[in-house]
């Protein structure tokens, strides 16, 4: 369990440098794995609550959304945030332990859990469409290979609005 308590930054600031395992489940179906996070920062105490700041570094694998392919992928994301007690968050909807509200984190319990700070902000460095490159090819629609690695010997497709026009226009 990684996690700080908040009182420790009641004196003074805290730094912290962690080398931490993200959870299971972050990045969704798009990240087939992910390697070591660092997580690095400082807690301060400010107002009513703290903030932190700091930067996340992990490298991971994720999935192409065209070719299917697995693709390394690294995160460096800088992050700053105020954390404010539970008591504070604005509305009083469900109960939940935490909750987001832009760069405002609502605390039930007085401690700064840093597995779920490094989630949270590799979630936010992340691409909605992962690609392995930025012009990947993708797989061919018809025998599903990977038109990255070269052509396929599938015969090209044509549109049929294209082939319409063929027919009035034959090649002479
Ligand atoms: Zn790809
Ligand atoms: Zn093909």
């Amino acid at each position: 369990m990684w996690r700080i308590a908040l009182e420790r930054a009641d004196v003074e600031p805290v730094e912290f440098c962690q080398d931490l395992e993200l959870p299971k489940g972050v990045g969704g179906e798009d990240a087939l794995g992910w390697g070591p996070a660092r997580l690095t920062g400082r807690l301060a105490r400010r107002g009513e609550g703290y903030v932190v700041s700091g930067s996340v570094q992990v490298m991971g694998q994720l999935q192409c959304v065209r070719c299917l392919e697995g693709f390394p992928f690294s995160v460096q994301e800088q992050f700053s945030l105020r954390l404010l007690p539970l008591a504070l968050a604005p509305s009083e909807e469900e109960v939940q332990l935490t909750r987001r509200d832009l760069d405002v984190l609502f605390f039930a319990e007085p401690f700064l859990d840093l597995e779920l700070l490094a989630a949270e902000q590799v979630e936010l460095a992340l691409p909605v469409k992962p690609l392995c490159q930025a012009d990947c090819r993708g797989l061919c629609p018809q025998c599903g290979s990977n038109l990255n690695q070269g052509a396929c010997p599938c015969p090209p497709q044509v549109d049929e609005r294209w082939r319409k026009l063929g027919d009035l226009f034959p090649p002479s």
